[in-house]
């Protein structure tokens, strides 16, 4: 990198990195649970994509009941303390809430399901469910992200003794080492995953299917396998220059940031992120929260076609992130190191989306991240024979979460394109009840 950003004191990148949205205290918690009207629809239920009962949740709080109010939660969403503090609350639970019809503000419900979440992890985790009996068979699962934790778990309450393949040294998948330090901790999921091996899941982290167990051999062990392996490959940009000392990868660059040794994580002077989704926004704001002097988000279409949450974008703004709208991306300008990003303005014609000729302008800049989106690895899944794949997406059934080929379900980020841990979450557990009733034959 040409030029980088001086490193902070550790009280600076404390302060920056810590945690945006406190928790609630026990009062705070108690009187937050009392507005709740425990209403009979409950349109926060139908907007979670795990269908946690809330309204009950919330209630078993404002009764003091916290081990029944972990119970509630964990029966619907087997990583509810990632969820509860790193979900999209106002586009999903929060925005239903029936408050936001009188005008007033939403119950924070994602600060109380944290409240709760956060006892049980102090409370040392207290076993709340039972596995069943083992019923002889065994299911192996490619990667130990939310969703194949979310359908590990499942798996233990039908007796399927379980083993995880995850190819990196820590199990969580995106949930330890892609959520920013100010939402969560890496700790956070790292808890979750030991409550999930306390199940009797066996996780073998460092494990690479295809290099370190071959195919044949897992499927061999195991009467079933499950894919959980997220989107694994940055997209390119296809412009020159993207060789260049200074140019990263977002998630490469926000996982470096996860593991809190922020004097080891080099940020240039200038940075320039280029995307417009939340993970986009994450390493704009890690950039400026690591000392960079200038941060610029640069993208292609208009603010109203970002893919990122207002929030999101709300927080880079009051980072001082600078916005480069109707922007493309032309090359990476430098010699070895990155000096600047040449970019072509952009505008729309007939509903399509269009450079402008000779509109060059340049942005100096050190450093650039690219988060212009994540694609699944098709070369590794290319190994499994029979698996459908459509439109740089695994093809499920969606009811029982079966692949094209039998042995193999699949949920998470691979089956969607890139959503939500929340959704993962649900993948994972839907898929345990594919997988039980295709190994014991029931419709
Ligand atoms: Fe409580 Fe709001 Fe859900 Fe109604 S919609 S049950 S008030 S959290």
């Amino acid at each position: 990198m040409n030029n980088v950003a001086p490193k902070l004191t550790s009280k600076e990148y404390e302060a920056n990195f810590a945690e945006l949205k406190p928790a609630l205290t026990d009062v705070a918690a108690l009187a937050e649970a009392n507005r709740c009207l425990y209403c009979y629809d409950s349109p926060c239920m139908t907007a979670c994509p795990t269908h946690i009962d809330i309204s009950t949740f919330i209630k078993k709080i404002s009764t003091g009941n916290l081990r029944g109010s972990a119970k509630t939660i964990l029966s619907s969403n087997w990583v509810a303390l990632t969820c509860a503090k790193a979900c999209p609350v106002d586009e999903l639970c929060e925005g239903a809430c029936v408050y936001h019809a009188k005008g007033e503000k939403p119950i924070q419900i994602g600060k109380l399901q944290r409240h709760v979440m956060d006892w049980y992890v102090e409370k040392r985790m207290p076993q709340l469910f039972t596995p069943a009996e083992m019923n002889g068979k065994t299911v192996g699962i490619i990667g130990a992200g939310p969703a194949g934790l979310a359908c590990a778990a499942e798996l233990t309450l039908f007796g399927f003794e379980v083993t995880i393949y995850e190819a990196s040294k820590l199990a969580g998948g995106l949930d330890t080492h892609g959520i920013a330090p100010y939402k969560m901790q890496q700790q956070d999921s790292l808890n979750e995953v030991k409550m999930i091996k306390r199940l009797g899941v066996k996780i073998k982290t460092g494990v690479r299917v295809g290099k370190d167990i071959s195919f044949e051999k897992l499927e061999k062990t195991h009467d079933a396998v499950f894919i959980g392996v997220g989107l694994s490959m940055p997209a390119d940009l296809k412009i020159s220059g993207e060789e260049m000392i200074g140019v990263v990868n977002a998630l490469d660059f926000v996982e470096n940031v996860t593991k809190r040794k922020w004097k080891s994580v080099d940020v240039g002077r200038r940075v320039a992120v280029i995307g417009a989704g939340n993970t986009a926004i994450d390493a704009a704001t890690e950039a400026k929260r690591l000392g960079a002097e200038e941060v610029f988000m640069v993208y292609r279409r208009g603010r109203e076609q970002m893919s990122a949450y207002d929030f999101e974008f709300e927080l880079a703004k009051r980072d001082g992130i600078t916005f480069y709208f109707h922007a493309q991306p032309k090359k990476i300008v430098g010699k070895k190191k990155v000096q600047a990003l040449e970019c072509l303005e952009t505008r729309i014609v007939n509903g399509k989306l269009k450079t402008i000729p000779r509109s060059e302008f340049k942005i100096p800049v050190d450093m650039v991240i690219k988060a212009v989106g994540q694609n699944i690895d098709e070369t590794f899944l290319a190994s499994i024979p029979k698996l459908k794949i459509k439109d740089g997406m695994v093809v499920v059934n969606t009811k029982s979460y079966q692949t094209s080929n039998p042995k193999y379900f699949a949920g998470g980020d691979c089956i969607n394109g890139g959503k939500e841990v929340v959704n993962a979450a649900y993948d994972g557990k839907r898929a345990a009840y594919g997988i039980h009733n295709f190994i014991f034959k029931k419709k």
